[in-house]
C-alpha cells in the first residue's frame, strides 16, 4: 500500500534490522525500543489490524502466532523468562502505525495495567 511505512519496510524501501523473514512474515527491531527486545512481526501483505483480518488471513495469523513468534522468542532467549505480545488495534488501542504488526517485548519485567 502506498504511503504505508511497513508495507515499505517489507518491500525493504526503508530500510530496518531484520531478525526474521519467510514469504510472508518480516519482523524487525522497533526504532524506538521500549524493553531489552522489541521486534514487531508483520503479515507482508498489507492489512491494517485486527480489526481487518478476513477469514482468508486466518492461515497467515496462526502462522504468525504459532510458528513465527514462538521462534523469535526462542531465537531472543526471552522464551523461559518470559515475554509479551501486543497488537495495538486502532486509535483508543494507541496504533500509530495502520498496517498490523504484533509488538513481541521481553527481558524485563512488565507492568499491568498498560497506560
Ligand atoms: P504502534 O504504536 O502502532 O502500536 O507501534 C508502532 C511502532 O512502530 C512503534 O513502536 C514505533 O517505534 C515503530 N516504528 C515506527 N516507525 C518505524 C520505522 O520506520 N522503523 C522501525 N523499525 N520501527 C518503527
Ligand atoms: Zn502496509
Amino acid at each position: 500500500m502506498a504511503d504505508c511505512i511497513f508495507c515499505k519496510i517489507a518491500n525493504k524501501e526503508i530500510p530496518a534490522t531484520v531478525v526474521y523473514e519467510d514469504e510472508q512474515v518480516l519482523a524487525f527491531k522497533d526504532l524506538e525500543p521500549q524493553a531489552p527486545v522489541h521486534v514487531l512481526v508483520i503479515p507482508k501483505k498489507h492489512v491494517a489490524s485486527i480489526a481487518e483480518l478476513k477469514a482468508e488471513d486466518k492461515e497467515l495469523a496462526a502462522h504468525i502466532l504459532v510458528d513465527v513468534i514462538p521462534q523469535i522468542a526462542r531465537e531472543q532467549k526471552i522464551d523461559q523468562s518470559g515475554f509479551r505480545v501486543v497488537a495495538n488495534t486502532g486509535d483508543e488501542g494507541g496504533q500509530t502505525v495502520k498496517h498490523l504488526h504484533f509488538h513481541l517485548l521481553g527481558g524485563r519485567s512488565m507492568q499491568w495495567p498498560p497506560g
